[in-house]
């Protein structure tokens, strides 16, 4: 962009969040922030007390957590808008101080509730005033039987910080020591690699620079593969160290409990989506086609087979598509995205010093915000309609639940905002039937969302799911055995319609997700259940419409998998993902008929 950004003083008013629902002044902030600091030292108070009056110290608990979260939101979020504002940085930094304080003051609490005999902890649950607080006691119950006598734990306390270690140094390594070599650019020029820059060299139109980058990519992660398998090693026996600690009959196992998702979910997957590759097969064998190269390459994926279609489009544009877009999900809802747009709930344009990207966050007691960087183009509209469906799932869960039982699962944080995207996509389908150019972009988009979001992530979930075996078989996980299996999978995946280069071997040891163990499944589990949802609400009308807002009004009342059950998907089952896939391959079906 060649016009400077203007500083957030010059934005128009209308355009802007208003972050005075939450606290109406500045001064309004700093006396709840001081009154909450002060209940730090309450809190404290009541170490060694719990179990003479639990019920208070629940209660004081979450009175601070909530307290704390508003405050929280509000000084973040100013500070997203304006990081160039002194005073927001310093109210983000008090809050913090307070936050970690409570915290501090506040961790004995679920120590001494378990050191309580289990009976009482369930009669507990049974008491009318303990209702809104039965979802913690219930985690603190479940938790029991893994955790370990105080002398254990108080030393796991003291390892915990040496043995995150592995994944603090392959930050270090791989965001800012790792060298990265000059690569030609499109102009004939060479530029640095980078993170950044590699996205933007897949997308080339020029097929040696995808393949410079890519190549230079995974050689300099190859260059230091010996170093990051030890890396990774560590951290995934970490993982496997701590859930055996903790009783768990595996690792995958350790790492879904917290959801209470059981270890099926995870197999079903995997296995759905191995079944599907066949149609993944014949999807790229339109990309071949349309790219018009004899052998698709894995650096061919990236770039755009289909040229972006201009439609231009105002903020004004775009919150009128959605509401056209969302209409299937009813009269109700479509009120709440008017309020959305009229009463200050979103951060619009792009200023100076504002925080990129976009978000949602609810606020409870108040209502959720989003923040955009909108720009007049349709991906901004498709952006708008992804936090919508997050800020909506707040809306409907903090108006129905207590406080204590709002907050949502990551295991479903996705599903709504990935539905309100494909009813987005559909309607756009729908509205531009008869302009063959403008539909098969859509479908393209469509279908590149079910190859990076379901199928690209359930092949990490795949090689996860290997490495912590492999460990706990204690074999050796080096760059060699590791590589092997990711190779391995990539033939798996891709070999059918592409030309597996060598280099993919090395492309684990540069995905920082591995780090956060059994994580990425839960990309592909969301998307699939929300396209089962989108199209039920499409094909059902009122009844799917009812289910699905009682699924955005229960929060985290309920375990995730029986909350997206009362949606009419059960994760449990191979179904939804099964569906998913054949929606993936109607939609190959529907681009080789119009091509
Ligand atoms: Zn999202």
């Amino acid at each position: 962009m060649s016009k400077e950004l203007k500083p957030r003083s010059e934005m128009d008013p209308k355009y802007q969040w208003k972050l005075e629902d939450i606290f109406a002044t500045p001064q309004a902030f700093e006396d709840e922030l001081a009154a909450v600091g002060k209940m730090g030292d309450e809190i404290a108070a009541g170490s060694g007390h719990v179990a003479e009056d639990p019920k208070k110290y629940i209660r004081t608990y979450f009175a601070v957590l909530e307290r704390i979260e508003k405050l929280f939101s509000y000084a973040m979020m100013a500070h997203d808008s304006d990081g160039s504002d002194g005073t927001y940085t310093a109210w983000l930094g008090r809050v913090q101080t307070v936050a970690v304080n409570a915290e501090a003051a506040g961790s004995y609490l679920t120590p001494e509730l378990l050191a309580m005999p289990e009976e009482q902890l369930k009669a507990l649950m049974g008491e009318p005033d303990m209702q809104d607080y039965t979802v913690f006691i219930d985690e603190v119950l479940r938790n029991r039987a893994h955790t370990l006598p105080a002398e254990q734990e108080q030393l796991l306390a003291m390892a915990s910080d040496s043995l995150s270690a592995p994944h603090s140094a392959f930050s270090m390594l791989s965001d800012v020591e790792l060298p990265f070599p000059l690569v030609p650019d499109e102009d004939g020029g060479e530029v640095r690699l980078s993170h950044g820059k590699y996205q933007a060299l897949l997308r080339s139109r020029t097929r040696g620079v995808r393949e410079a980058a890519f190549k230079g990519m995974h050689k300099t992660y190859g260059d230091f593969g010996g170093t990051i398998a030890a890396l990774y090693s560590g951290s995934v026996k970490r993982h496997v160290f701590n859930a055996r600690v903790r009783h768990y009959g595996s690792a995958l196992e350790s790492a879904l409990e917290p959801d209470q998702v059981p270890v099926s979910v995870y197999e079903n997957l995997l296995k759905e989506v191995d079944e599907a590759l066949p149609t993944l097969n014949r999807y790229l064998e339109i990309r071949k086609r349309l790219l018009k190269v004899d052998d698709l390459h894995l650096y061919d994926l990236y770039v755009p087979m289909i040229e972006g279609v201009d439609l231009p489009m105002t903020y004004e544009d775009a919150c009128a598509l959605v509401l056209d877009a969302l209409k299937p999900l009813g009269k109700e809802y479509a009120d709440v995205l008017r309020r959305a747009f009229s009463e200050g709930w979103i951060d619009v344009y792009e200023n100076k010093a504002k925080r990129s990207g976009a978000y949602s966050n609810g606020v409870y007691g108040v209502h959720p915000y989003v923040l955009l960087n909108f720009e007049n183009n349709l991906d901004s509209a498709s952006t708008l309609a992804h936090e919508l469906g997050h800020t909506m799932h707040s809306y409907f869960s903090d108006r129905t639940q207590p406080y204590p039982k709002a907050g949502y699962s990551l295991f479903v944080a996705e599903v709504a905002s990935t539905c309100n995207e494909v009813l987005m996509n559909r309607y756009l389908q729908q509205k531009y039937k008869d302009q063959p150019e403008m539909l098969k972009y859509l479908l393209n988009d469509l279908l590149e969302s079910f190859r990076t979001t379901v199928i690209r992530q359930t092949m990490f979930a795949a090689f996860e799911k290997k490495s912590h075996e492999m460990a706990e078989r204690g074999e050796a996980l080096t760059k060699e055995s590791l590589s092997e299996a990711y190779l391995e999978l990539n033939k798996h995946y891709y070999g059918g319609a592409c030309h597996v280069d060598d280099e993919i071997a090395w492309e684990w040891m540069r995905i920082p997700h591995f780090y956060r163990d059994f994580y990425v499944y839960k990309y592909a589990t969301s998307f699939s259940a929300a396209v089962t949802i989108a199209d039920r609400i499409l094909k059902e009308g009122e009844p799917a419409v009812q289910d699905h807002l009682r699924f955005l009004s229960l929060g985290g009342s309920v375990p995730p998998i029986e909350a997206l059950k009362t949606d009419g998907v059960d994760m449990s089952s191979p179904a939804p993902v099964h569906r998913a896939m054949q929606v993936f391959a109607e939609t190959v079906d529907q681009l080789e008929k119009l091509l």
